[in-house]
């Protein structure tokens, strides 16, 4: 189990929920927002599990060690709940959290467990506090939403709610109103090194992961141990070697191979499960400010554009670790080679840098970085692709 004191590079955050703790007064409602990955969830589960602690440090984490934290660790703490997306009778993966989760039908049969509505109102059985997380808080739905709205307006004086988002824009304002914010942000590179090397021996590795993460904690820990990461880099360096030295006839092959190494090593994004199209179309499309959501709705609906929308998701890594070749590429030839990330190439690295301008070098990131930011805005990912090729070859 994860303490609060283990939360890396979220010295604010943390300080202000082990006060809570200390203080054996937290709000009845908190909202974590912040980028992806960067430890929300674990620190939503790291504070739960301190409020409900009967025995918790100086500091205001929990012990490990109380019969409170042992029915935490094993996943039985009658006070404690997360609600998220789950999946239908028919095993498919939702998108949503719904109205069912949050309040008991009259018309349908009791559910188990009874939803938040219900269970809210039952005292807590161990300790003071009954807290629930809902993650991720931005696909409640409007009818789970606003059923949630009410109980923060008027909540029992045990219940403590952590709403987790990396969407602070998709959530009701008035519901963003009635919780306590507490903000997480990308983490810096050395930190998330340094506990890398936690999990690992190789040095390189983690020193890479921590650069392709982009502060990112939670996909570096992730990821570093996925072999199918690994094997794109190789490709991909593999492939960006052949870029240079190729002709314009060969383009659009180069390009297919490209998407095909994304292909090949997609990766499931953990806060996101399912496929999220955004159907609702009503007043709150028009309220939100998220663009990017709404694009993705109105690709869902144009239809048949699965594997697109996979590349779309996958090529971003590819490009990032095009991008750290080229930066490695660019440190070589400065002399600078004890920065680079990329340290079991060194030799490739030693020999393309003797044959290019860092001009070019220069160039082929800003080429890499216009990719990603086209294909975030929905450019077609063939195209955009084709053009990238294009321009790493001249
Ligand atoms: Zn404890």
């Amino acid at each position: 189990m994860k303490i609060l004191s283990d939360i890396i590079g979220q010295p604010a955050a943390v300080r202000v929920l082990q006060q809570a703790v200390v203080t054996r007064q937290p709000s009845h409602a908190y909202l974590f927002h912040g980028p992806e990955s960067v430890g929300k969830a674990t620190c939503a589960q790291a504070f739960a599990a301190a409020l409900l602690c009967t025995n918790v440090t100086a500091n205001g984490d929990a012990c490990g060690e109380c019969p409170s934290c042992h029915k935490f660790i094993a996943g039985t703490h009658p006070d404690f709940r997360t609600i998220g997306l789950e999946a239908t009778a028919s095993g498919q993966a939702r998108w949503e959290i719904s109205i069912d989760q949050i309040r008991q039908n009259p018309a349908k049969p009791r559910a188990t467990p009874a939803p938040l509505l219900t269970d809210a109102y039952y005292h807590p059985i161990v300790g003071d506090w009954k807290v629930y997380i809902i993650d991720p808080a931005h696909l409640l739905n409007e009818h789970a939403a606003s059923a949630l709205l009410k109980l923060l307006e008027e909540p029992p004086p045990y219940v403590v709610i952590i709403l987790v988002t990396s969407h602070l824009a998709r959530i009701l304002p008035t519901l963003r109103s009635r919780c306590w914010p507490v903000g997480f942000r990308l983490v810096a590179r050395d930190l998330i090194e340094r506990a890398l090397l936690q999990h690992t021996d190789d040095f390189a590795q983690a020193r890479l992961f921590a650069a392709l993460c982009e502060g990112r904690i939670g996909w570096a820990m992730t990821n570093i141990c996925r072999e199918e990461i690994d094997a794109a880099r190789r490709a991909t360096i593999e492939l960006l070697g052949r870029v240079l030295a190729s002709r314009p006839a060969e383009t659009l092959r180069l390009a297919e191979e490209l998407r095909e190494i994304a292909r090949e090593a997609l990766v499931e994004d953990a806060e996101e499960p399912a496929p999220a199209p955004e159907p609702r179309k009503g007043k709150r499309a028009a309220n939100h400010t998220d663009a990017n959501n709404t694009e993705e709705g109105a690709e869902e609906t144009r239809g048949g554009m699965g594997g697109e929308r996979l590349l779309r998701r996958s090529l971003p890594l590819v490009l990032d670790l095009a991008i750290t070749w080229y930066r490695d590429l660019l440190l070589v030839s400065q002399q600078s080679e004890t920065l680079i990330s990329n340290e079991d190439f060194r030799e490739q690295l030693v020999e393309q840098a003797s044959q290019l301008r860092p001009e070019r070098l220069r160039n082929g990131i800003v080429a890499l970085l216009e990719t990603k930011r086209v294909l975030a805005r929905y450019a077609n990912p063939t195209l955009a692709t084709e053009a990238l090729i294009l321009h790493l070859q001249s």
